[in-house]
């Protein structure tokens, strides 16, 4: 009947129960669908890596680690080249699931999440034995003689869990980190961005020493399995209540975590900022990847003398960027999941709207909205926003802005358009956030001397470029005497 069954670890469709799903030929599988290909559809949930499974796939890796494989640099430096290869010579399977998943144009794709981790793991092949030496430090008097140094060492094996909104990117740049520091690590990617996760389970252990480097799909249930092993550092990247799910677990074991978590990043628009420019380079974060970015500006505080021309020059930059049309712009993703459709359809009940507002569920369309008049009390300004709807307030001052801001969590990100230096200096010394970019959006994670990360609710811990390998090192301290 075509029902699929869970097979060590592997699915097969048990009408064509000789050959697995993945990554044989025409008998593959619709992952989550529980849809094989040729045989059609199933009545059976596709369970790719049962829970009873997982606990011999993380063994596995523990063995391997303990048995110093991952320690080399020879050997890091071989997976991080092959990780390059893989993303290099499957770029067009990347692309294409990018686009099932969220309707990722090809240049964003490219840009957001291949060349994203390119560029981050070509930076860990050439600084390899550079952030991986140990390092000199003073030695007190009290000591003398003696040497001290601080000798990294990997942590042991590691647990990557990603969201969908990047869903290679948010995947493999935390996973490279954690080999360049010699690590064994367990990769899950989302199951929201499924076409992605079905490309990545297919290529990672062609690609890469499986023994050491595991991607284990699934959601919930193969999430929550994972969580009951002993990691030695459990890196998420997600929501805020799953956040506090995997630290909990986390607890049990004392295992470290990072929390890559998002909440609602304010963007501060003064009466002294270029407007055009403001409003251009807020469209381009706002509406890329259809609003879908962890750190895109949630919500505007604009001065009210520039609140007008300010609402011009942003109507002017969603034609300029997506056409008059964006339903029919090449350049204007769609959202993940119906789900996420509904959530934000409903959201947009927390304001009036003065720009956009069209919908399409069948294509998951979205149009690039912004709402005034908005209600304080609306799940639009209580929850993540998390999709093209940019609510604007008007503000009088600065104070007001910052007042508003520190009333709430601290968000993963903050900008401020201002050209008056003060204002930005202002904002800089009593705002806290995961981080910041003045008179721009988004561009501070694209820095690798700029460590990634939130604070608060929006998060723990940071990553990107040296700080990426770091944060999968113990920095052990040594004091030698003579
Ligand atoms: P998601 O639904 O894909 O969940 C994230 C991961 O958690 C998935 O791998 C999923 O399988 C797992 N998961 C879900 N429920 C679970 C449970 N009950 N127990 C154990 N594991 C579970 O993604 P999401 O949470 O919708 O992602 C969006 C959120 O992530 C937003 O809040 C966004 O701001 C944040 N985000 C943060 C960053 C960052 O770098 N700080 C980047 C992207 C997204």
């Amino acid at each position: 009947r075509g029902a699929l069954r869970p097979q060590l670890g592997r699915g097969r469709c048990l009408k064509f129960r000789a050959k697995p799903w993945r990554p044989v030929g025409p008998h593959s599988m619709a992952l989550h669908s529980g849809t094989c290909r040729p045989c059609g559809p199933t009545d059976l949930a596709f369970r790719p890596n049962p829970p009873n499974n997982i606990a011999d796939i993380v063994s596995t890796l523990r063995t391997t680690y303990d048995s110093g494989t991952t320690r080399p640099l020879a050997w890091r430096k071989q997976q991080l080249e092959a990780l390059v290869r893989m993303m290099e010579d499957n770029e067009a399977a990347f692309s294409a699931a990018l686009k099932a998943d969220l309707g990722k144009p090809d240049v964003e794709g490219f840009i957001t999440d291949i060349a994203f981790v390119t560029s981050e793991v070509k930076a860990m092949i050439k600084n390899l034995k550079k952030w991986n030496k140990p390092q000199r430090v003073p030695t007190p008097i009290v000591a003398m003689p003696a040497k001290s140094q601080l000798i990294p060492e990997p942590l042991g094996v590691v647990l990557v869990i990603a969201p969908w909104n990047y869903p290679i990117q948010l995947l493999l740049v935390p996973a490279a980190g954690a080999i360049a520091a010699g690590n064994a690590v367990v990769m899950k990617p989302s199951e929201v961005s499924a076409a992605t996760s079905e490309v990545l389970a297919r290529l990672v252990p062609k690609y890469l020493d499986q023994k050491a480097i595991t991607l284990v799909e699934g959601g919930v249930p193969e999430t929550t399995a994972l969580l009951a092993e002993h990691f030695d550092h459990i890196f998420y990247t997600g929501n805020g209540t799953v956040g506090r799910i995997v630290m909990a677990a986390a607890a049990n074991n004392l295992t470290p975590v990072t929390l890559e978590l998002g909440g609602k990043s304010p963007v501060i628009i003064d009466e002294s900022a270029n407007v055009r420019v403001t409003a251009r380079r807020i469209a381009w974060g706002k509406w890329l990847n259809a609003g879908q970015t962890c750190v895109a500006p949630d919500y505007i505080l604009v001065n009210e003398k520039v609140r007008q021309p300010f609402l011009d020059e942003l109507g002017k930059a969603i034609t300029d960027f997506f056409g008059a049309d964006p339903q029919t712009s090449e350049s204007y993703g769609r959202i993940v999941s119906p789900r996420h459709f509904d959530r934000l359809k409903s959201l947009m009940n927390g304001g009036k709207v003065v720009i956009g507002g069209e919908t399409n569920a069948e294509s998951r369309y979205v149009a690039p909205t912004v709402l005034a008049d908005v209600d304080m009390n609306s799940a639009l300004m209580n929850e993540e926003i998390f999709g093209p709807l940019l609510p604007v307030i008007s503000i009088t001052s600065t104070k007001q802005a910052i007042d508003f801001i520190t009333a709430r969590p601290h968000p993963l990100a903050l900008y401020v358009f201002a050209e008056n230096k003060s204002v930005v200096n202002e904002v800089l010394a009593k705002t806290t956030a995961g981080g910041m970019t003045v008179n721009g959006t988004l561009m501070h994670l694209t820095s690798p001397h700029l460590p990634f990360g939130g604070i608060g609710e929006s998060g723990m811990g940071g990553y990107h470029g040296k700080s990426g390998v770091r944060l999968f090192q113990h920095m052990k301290p040594v004091l030698s005497r003579g």
